[in-house]
């Protein structure tokens, strides 16, 4: 069968009133969006309720299928044939030859489910039921009914104009992006931070990101995979505006001035205070981090409450009572996984000591900061001001 349309369904949470309006747009701005990796040209439109996706010329199916499964705020995706003609000896030889189509071997069981949205129809769902029913029967003599636990449940939804669907594919849930704020996450090379930025994004956020590298310690090539897996997490959250930060003076300075087992934990507030800055400067009302409590030494307790200490935004860690194992599944599921296993150096580990301190004490490292106090709020505010940004998609 080829499907000339697709039947979006999401969730009626936060579509209620004004907001309904608002979701909706959102959720066909993304499904624009992912389609533009898709092979074809297509019409998206609404109906009260209801989305549509139609296909305008050829197209490949995986391709679209695959691109709507990464918009968050879609709950079913099903592929159906839309009818004009209402009549109902045409609706019954259309439902006809769609279960001829669609159900090659006719050795299954099925039930229809009309629903009847246009009230002015002069059948009732009932009756439509059984009819389509019947006619399905008398075609095919192997089909049987099972109003139970049928193989297929053929929906008919009657409304301005036919749609048949049976096939029900899951979409990703969530909210559309564009529909809960903005935040900024910190987006490393990492396994974390790239599974934390899609977590957020899923429940309607817009993520922009900000990356600290070291040159000449970390390399053009460690910067390029940053990139590409902002483009990865991209894929699901929308264009994503990255903010590159030079990181090496401050690196350099701590390391000169700090002790060094307390590199690692001032290192982080350094650059909390820096993404926070970004992050007010371009309209972000949270930050995001792909820490999990025990992870490392910069992840127990002591020491997230010690970086969080200099935060006044909100700090989401959608991570925080996950494995390792559960964010490695994540992150093979939406592809970011295998670029962020290449090898490639992290301006964390550059510097760190054999041995960080695993729990900090706030006042030792406030005092070991105030031995930055000459030049550090100079060196913040290059380091902002020579930031660069990237759109990424
Ligand atoms: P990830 O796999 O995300 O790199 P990690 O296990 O390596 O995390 P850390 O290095 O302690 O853990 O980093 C914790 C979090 O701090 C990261 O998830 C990320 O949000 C942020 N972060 C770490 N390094 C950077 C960096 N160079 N640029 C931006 N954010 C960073
Ligand atoms: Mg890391």
């Amino acid at each position: 069968m080829v499907y000339r349309s697709f039947l979006i369904k999401y969730a009626e949470i936060g579509t209620k009133g004004k907001n309904r309006y608002v979701f909706e747009d959102a959720l066909i701005k993304q499904i624009r969006f992912a389609l533009k990796e898709a092979d074809g040209k297509f019409k998206v439109w609404k109906e009260s309720g209801r989305i549509y996706v139609d296909a305008e010329g050829e197209y490949d199916y995986d391709d679209v299928v695959g691109a709507l499964k990464r918009v968050f705020g879609i709950v079913w995706i099903c592929p159906m044939v839309q009818i004009d003609n209402k009549d109902y000896e045409n609706l019954k030889k259309e439902v006809v030859a769609y279960m001829d189509e669609v159900y090659p071997d006719k050795a299954i069981t099925f039930k229809v489910n009309a629903r009847r949205g246009d009230k002015q129809y002069p059948h009732m769902s009932e009756e439509i039921n059984r009819d389509l029913g019947e006619v399905i029967l008398n075609a095919f003599p192997q089909i049987r009914v099972d109003v139970h636990q049928p193989d297929v449940m053929l929906h008919v939804e009657i409304r301005h104009r036919i749609n048949i669907y049976s096939l029900m594919i899951p979409g990703a849930g969530g909210m559309p992006i564009g529909t809960n704020g903005k935040a900024m996450l910190l987006l490393s090379g990492g396994i974390d931070s790239p599974v934390a930025g899609y977590m957020i994004a899923k429940r309607g956020v817009v993520i922009e990101a900000v990356y600290f590298h070291a040159p000449p310690y970390t390399s053009e090539r460690a910067k390029q995979k940053v990139v590409d897996l902002a483009k990865l997490v991209a894929r699901y959250a929308g264009p994503i505006r990255l903010h590159i930060v030079n990181f090496t003076d401050i690196q350099l300075y701590i390391y000169d001035k700090c002790p060094h087992e307390e590199l690692t934990i001032i290192m982080r507030r350094y650059m909390m205070k820096i993404a926070e800055r970004i992050a007010k400067d371009n309209g972000c009302i949270g930050l995001i981090t792909g820490e999990s409590i025990g992870q490392v030494a910069s992840q127990t307790l002591q020491s997230l409450a010690v970086t969080n200490e200099v935060c006044t935004l909100p700090v989401y860690r959608p991570l925080i009572g996950f494995d390792k194992q559960e964010i490695v599944d994540v992150s093979e599921k939406i592809d970011t996984y295998e670029t962020s296993v290449l090898p490639y150096e992290d301006c964390c580990t550059i510097f760190v000591a054999k041995h960080p301190v695993t729990k900090p004490n706030i006042n030792v490292i406030r005092r070991s900061e105030t031995n930055l106090a000459e030049k550090i709020d100079e060196l913040m505010e290059t380091a902002v001001e020579t930031a660069e940004t990237v759109v990424c998609q």
